[in-house]
């Protein structure tokens, strides 16, 4: 800004001067050529002058009056000119020049005067007028009264001795004033430079008269001393003389006065006082016009130096802008520049991993900011990138490590093993119905059960060990430093009892068992992933025990892993070729010994094993979820045999269908059930839903609202197994089953386990007193049957009184049943 200023400031001022410089120049200019008009006026004027020098015409005089006039004006327009100029030298010489002009018009006048008066014009004549010429009548007087003064007495000789002597003297004189005359008139015709060489001769026959005068006046006192001239002789004689005398003087003067310059008044005038005057007029405009070229000239240095001066100033600036760009940058680089470099770089430098560099503490606040908020983010970055290793290496749920540093961690054990000849212990453990957990409750309650399991599996592990979440509901325990197999027992163990404590999330109080695989590295294998499959597949081996249990793991287990794998396979082939079907198991009515339902139980004709029981293959169409499938397949099959049993029985036989969680949380196979009990494919009461107490752990509301819809359209629900699962009271409760099957486990000990006997009790009077019938399951002895019967159980369904049989051979007992009047004599089984 100040720069710019300045350059403005420079600018007008050079601006204002050059204007005025330029102005001043102008007026000079026209002062020039006012100088150059007067000069050719004066030219003029003196032209004039000589002109009329030479011949006073009228013409000419009135044109010097103009030529003066002119001047005048012209002088009194260069003194206006003038006063606008700062030279007061200038002003003062245009007065003296006007005073000059005067005085030339004067001068002027007075030549134009004098060249039209002779005798001013010639001073000569005059003075032959009034000196000469009154000489020359007095002494031509003179002689005339002494010519008449002659004695009379006088001979004549003597007489004409004086007339002769008087004569010629008047002769002479009269010669003497003629020469004098023509030499007079001869100057004029004399114009030469050197007009004396002719004037000299004439002037000498002057002199030469004169001589003859003198010589006369002599003769003449002669005459006198002989006493001829009379009484007045001498007096006249002394007048002659003295007249002479006069003359000669006048002659003299008039001779010095024609030879000189001064001949002519007008040209004395002319070179006396007009030629100098004009000459003073002239050096006068010369001054001027010196004295204005030197100002132009001074002006022209100022505008000059002033243009330099601004091409300094500019260069000064420009010097000066560039010295401040260059200190500017210097600045910036110092201050901005290098630090952006050198946090750019940090940056660089951070972003490919090295923490070292650090950017320079700043000078700028500015900077400082910046670098500060690098630092920062340096340290959130840090901080991520901690939290995203932690992440990438641990579960987010329970904190444990994940697969990846297990594996790692695994890998190193194993190395350390291998070089210390020591062993390691795999645990690889899986919860059992976790995923019932999770589809029932809820993600949420699955999660905290997780973390309720991770920490327990840390409280009990040892510091050195490392547990890890593998996936779902899968989990490692890496043991290092063992010494044999037994080693991991107490570990194992440790873990089950753990773990199989209730756990309460919510209100929900879950129990939960686990199943566990266990390798050992060298012996079963040395590589980490090797390792980890042995513990899956004997964990898998331990899934296939009922309830918490742990299973070393067995090179056969691998065949068997494969089997299963086998069997997978086969089973969706099975279920494309439908190779499944229902048998059926009568159950029978302790009071009537009426047949009162059977119960339908999946078969899988195999084409080469044949016929195959629920044991083999349940649990992998469950888990693969074919069981869908399998049962809606064989829903049609179902109703069929329900209508023909029936018409065979002769009265509404209801077939009972098992119902795994998996059916029930599938809700198209939901929905096709309640369609067909809509459309009247069962009748009421016909159809019995059996459902495991497992079905009903989660999500207890929503199978509640399923069950409740399924019995609103006629169906039953049977409470399957009762008593092997947990809370099984709390589940009678919860929902109005109308019958409940005791699981034959207990049954099978009745007899011989009072604390069976017990339960069963218990059941049984529970069930009734939720108004439930109660169905006694796998009953094979008398005995059994007589126990339960007096226990006042409702059924019993067991080998004793109906093995599960094909829809036909169902069908031909039926028919057989209808024919006897009742397939199972009650009678047979009733106790008095
Ligand atoms: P469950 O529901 O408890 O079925 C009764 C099982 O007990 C049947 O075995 C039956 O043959 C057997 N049983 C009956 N009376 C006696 C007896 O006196 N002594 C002994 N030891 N066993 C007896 P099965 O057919 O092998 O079925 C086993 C399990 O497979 C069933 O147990 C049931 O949980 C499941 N299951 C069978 N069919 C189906 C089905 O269609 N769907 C579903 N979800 N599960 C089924
Ligand atoms: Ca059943
Ligand atoms: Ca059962």
């Amino acid at each position: 800004m100040i720069l710019l200023l300045a350059a403005l400031l420079a600018l007008y001022d050079v601006e204002q001067g050059s204007q005025t410089y330029i102005r001043n120049i102008t007026q000079r200019n026209s002062t020039a050529e006012l100088l150059r008009d007067v000069r050719s006026h004066l030219d003029l004027v003196e032209n004039r002058l000589q002109r009329i020098v030479i011949e006073p015409v009228q013409k000419d005089v009135q044109k010097l009056e103009q030529a003066l006039t002119q001047l005048s004006l012209l002088l009194n327009h260069l003194k206006q000119l003038l006063a606008q100029d700062d030279s007061r030298e200038s002003q003062a010489i245009a007065n003296q020049l006007q005073a000059d002009l005067d005085r030339l018009h004067r001068s002027g006048m007075e030549l134009v005067g004098l060249r039209t008066e002779v005798e001013r014009w010639f001073p000569a004549i005059r003075q032959m007028r009034e000196v000469t010429y009154p000489h020359s009548q007095a002494a031509l007087n003179q002689l005339d009264i002494l010519l008449a003064e002659v004695d009379e007495e006088l001979s004549a000789e003597q007489r004409l001795r004086v007339v002769m002597s008087v004569s010629t003297l008047r002769h002479f004189w009269s010669a003497m004033a003629s020469e004098l005359r023509l030499f007079v008139s001869n100057r004029f015709g004399v114009f030469a430079s050197d007009a004396s060489v002719g004037m000299r001769s004439r002037f000498t026959n002057v002199i030469y008269y004169a001589e003859e005068v003198k010589a006369q006046i002599n003769t003449l006192k002669a005459l006198h001393e002989e006493g001829l001239l009379g009484f007045l002789g001498a007096e006249s004689i002394d007048e002659v003389e003295s007249r002479f005398t006069g003359w000669m003087r006048g002659a003299y003067q008039i001779s010095v006065m024609l030879e000189g310059s001064g001949w002519r008044r007008d040209v004395v005038m002319l070179q006396q006082t007009i030629d100098p005057l004009l000459e003073q007029m002239r050096q006068r405009l010369r001054v001027i016009n010196s004295d204005s070229e030197n100002q132009s000239a001074a002006d022209i240095t100022r505008l000059t130096n002033m243009a330099r001066q601004l091409t300094l100033t500019m260069g000064a600036m420009a010097l000066f802008t560039i010295i401040l760009v260059l200190l500017a940058y210097i600045f910036l680089n110092r201050t901005l520049l290098k630090q952006i470099a050198r946090t750019a770089l940090a940056l660089k430098q951070e972003a490919q991993g090295n923490l070292r560099i650090v950017p320079p503490p700043a000078k700028l606040s500015e900077m400082r900011d910046l670098v500060e908020a690098f630092n920062e983010m340096r340290r959130q970055v840090h901080m991520r990138q901690k939290h995203l290793d932690h992440m990438a290496y641990h579960d987010a749920l329970t904190r444990l490590p994940n697969r990846v540093l297990f594996r790692d961690r695994l890998e190193h054990a194993l190395q350390i093993a291998v070089r210390d000849g020591r062993r390691i212990g795999l645990m690889f453990m899986d919860l059992d119905r976790f995923k019932q957990v999770n589809d029932s409750l809820g993600h949420l309650v699955g999660d905290e059960l997780l973390k309720v399991v991770a920490e327990r599996l840390q409280r009990v592990i040892r510091g050195s060990d490392t547990a890890a979440r593998l996936s779902g509901d899968e989990f490692a325990v890496l043991a290092e430093g063992i010494n044999d197999r037994a080693d991991m027992i107490p570990l194992a163990d440790k873990v089950v009892q753990a773990l199989e404590q209730p756990v309460c999330i919510d209100e929900h109080e879950l129990r939960i068992s686990v199943s566990i695989g266990i390798a050992i590295a060298p012996e079963d294998d040395h590589l980490a992933d090797d390792l980890i499959r042995d513990a899956d597949t004997a964990m898998y081996a331990a899934k296939k025990q009922r309830g918490s249990a742990y299973r070393y793991f067995a090179q056969e287990m691998i065949s068997e892993a494969a089997e299963s794998l086998q069997l997978e396979n086969e089973l969706r082939q099975a279920v494309e070729a439908g190779q499944f079907l229902f048998h059926y198991q009568p159950v029978v009515s302790l009071w009537s010994g009426e047949l009162y339902c059977c119960e339908a139980l999946l078969r899988w004709r195999h084409p080469t094993k044949g016929l195959l029981s629920p044991a083999v293959f349940l649990d992998t169409l469950d888990d693969t979820g074919l069981i869908v499938r399998v049962i809606d397949s064989l829903l049609d099959s179902l109703v069929d045999q329900q209508k023909l049993l029936s018409r065979l029985v002769g009265r509404p036989v209801a077939l009972a269908l098992n119902l795994s969680p998996r059916l029930l949380n599938d809700p198209p196979f939901c929905r096709g059930l309640l369609k067909r009990l809509l459309e009247g494919q069962f009748q009421t009461g016909s159809l019995i839903l059996e459902l495991t107490e497992d079905t009903l752990t989660h999500e207890l509301a929503e199978a509640n609202e399923l069950l409740q819809q399924l019995k609103n359209l006629g169906a039953r629900v049977a409470l399957d197994d009762f008593g092997v699962g947990q809370a099984s009271l709390n589940h009678l409760r919860q929902f109005p089953f109308d019958l409940v099957k005791i699981d034959r486990d207990f049954i099978r000990n009745v007899i011989s386990d009072s604390n069976d006997a017990s339960l069963v009790q218990a059941i049984i009077h529970l069930a009734h007193a939720f108004d439930m019938k109660v169905v006694a399951e796998g009953v094979e002895t008398k005995g059994q049957l007589a126990f339960v019967q007096n226990l006042g159980c409702d059924f019993i369904q067991g080998y004793l009184i109906g093995m599960p049989l094909s829809a036909e051979q169902a069908q031909e007992c039926a028919a057989v049943d209808q024919a006897s009047g009742g397939l199972f004599e009650p009678t047979e089984f009733l106790v008095d």
